[in-house]
């Protein structure tokens, strides 16, 4: 069979008895045997389970929202009798006694698990380099990074291993992968899906979504993933319902200066033409206190962190203490700095106060405008090795994904086209919370404008 397959294509094929779920698996797996050993996209390949769903499935009445679909999650995510490591080498042995809520989710729907991807040790990174397992290769490019951190969530798809995946966004995180993938990315609004059984980075941030190659296929995982969950008391469920037929998208024009490559201001700029002439309407907007987004994730993300990681003492969880990674006791310095006494009121309450300025921006902004849209990153995807000695200017990559994680909004990433180098480019929109709905509907749009069809590398 040709890959990608959609879900819709899957299930047909299934369905007609084109091909069985067990063929299904064989494909994905013989990609993964061959490209994995170089590209270090999964860390623990589920084989036996892959094939005894695969089957359970071929003799089902292939009722369920996701049967046949194959499907992988960053290892962060626990997985009863799996292995899970979150990226460090502090957790390589660890084998979790549950499943988080979302795997769970998915399983019942039908998903045949496949295995767990790499990724930043405990989700610490834009570029997969810091995971203690080696770094994940963009399959478009093996020269260039995947990103990060959920970086095997979207070279398992740009390299056809897998349907679907599962991510984790602090401030980028599943947008970036997919960004540098040629795939579409759900970041939901905060507390829309469960965090039960996710190995926490930051919780004032942190957001479970998909990855996959169309926009239907991220909304019918989205619709099984999201909910309330009575583990995870963060989880509200709503939902705007959005009865536009005629939206209006704001452009920040904070966005859209600065470091921003000239390439991708270009493509945007195409992007909004396009969406002009479905009858989508553009107004420009001012979004001033952005500017000061990332500044206050790299105080609110460390404190938290801070105190996460505190539990992976070796008593509790965990191997020695110094197997901590460089990023990880960066940010466990950072973050206990800005949180001591001495200096909490100037850092930590600071930014917390300009948070909820910039999430006031962000709500009044909604009352004129359905979505927002700006770049996913500065740049597409960079070469490995360019930002390692450099910490500043790789956190500078989140530079866009920021506001959507302080204020709590949804946000997709949609692939618009390749660049000189060939490399993936997109842009994301947002809208306000609880809008997924809003995303779903312009991301449609778009695809059918540009007649997309997905792609992978090879
Ligand atoms: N790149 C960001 C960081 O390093 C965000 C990571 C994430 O979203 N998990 O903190």
């Amino acid at each position: 069979m040709n890959l990608p397959l959609t879900i819709k294509e899957t299930q047909e094929g299934l369905k007609s008895k084109k091909f069985s779920a067990v063929e299904l698996v064989d494909t994905y797996l013989e990609k993964i045997k061959k490209y994995n050993d170089e590209y270090k996209i999964f860390l623990t390949i589920n084989e036996e389970g892959a094939y005894k769903k695969a089957k359970e499935i071929d003799n089902s009445d292939f009722t369920l929202p996701l049967f046949g679909v194959v499907g992988s999650y960053k290892d962060i995510f626990l997985t009863k009798g799996i292995r899970t490591t979150a990226g460090s080498k502090i957790l390589e042995n660890f084998i979790p006694p549950y499943s988080a809520t979302i795997v769970k989710k998915l399983e019942n729907a039908g998903v045949i698990s496949i295995g767990k991807l790499n990724c930043d040790a405990f989700a610490h990174g834009s570029s997969g380099e810091n995971s203690d397992f080696g770094t994940t290769l963009n399959p478009w490019n093996k020269e260039y990074t995947a990103g990060g951190s959920s970086s095997g969530s979207g070279a398992a798809l740009s390299s056809g291993m897998s349907l679907i995946s599962i991510g984790t966004d602090t401030c980028g995180s599943i947008r970036l992968p997919a960004n540098y993938g040629y795939l579409f990315s759900l970041k939901p609004t905060y507390g829309a899906v469960s965090r039960y059984g996710v190995i926490a980075m930051a919780s004032s941030l942190d957001t479970v979504g998909p990855l996959a190659h169309t926009v239907s296929d991220v909304e019918t995982v989205f619709n099984v993933i999201k909910g309330k969950d009575y583990l995870d008391a963060t989880v509200t469920e709503k939902s705007i319902n959005n009865k536009n037929s005629k939206f209006k998208i704001g452009i920040p024009k904070e966005f859209f200066v600065g470091g921003l490559s000239k390439e991708i201001e270009k493509n945007i700029g195409e992007v909004i033409k396009i969406y002009k002439n479905e009858n989508v309407e553009f107004i420009d907007v001012s979004l001033p206190s952005t500017k000061y987004g990332i500044s206050v994730y790299y105080i609110i993300q460390p404190a938290e962190v801070s105190s996460n990681l505190s539990r992976f003492d070796g008593i509790r969880y965990g191997g020695l203490r110094d197997s901590f990674g460089e990023e990880a006791k960066r940010r466990i310095m950072l973050g206990s700095y800005v949180l001591s006494a001495g200096f909490y009121d100037a850092y930590y309450e600071k930014a917390m106060k300009v948070r909820t300025i910039i999430k006031n921006e962000v709500d009044s902004i909604f009352t004129k405008v359905d979505a927002l849209i700006a770049p996913v990153a500065p740049t597409p995807a960079f070469k490995l090795g360019e930002k390692t000695n450099d910490p500043l200017s790789m956190y500078l990559t989140d530079i866009y994904a920021a506001t959507a994680n302080l204020s709590g909004i949804p946000a997709i990433a949609i692939p618009s086209g390749f660049s000189d180098k060939k490399l993936p480019l997109g842009f994301q929109l947002m809208a306000p919370r609880f809008g997924e709905d809003i995303l779903f509907k312009l991301g449609k749009i778009f695809e059918l404008a540009t007649d997309y069809k997905p792609k992978v590398a090879f």
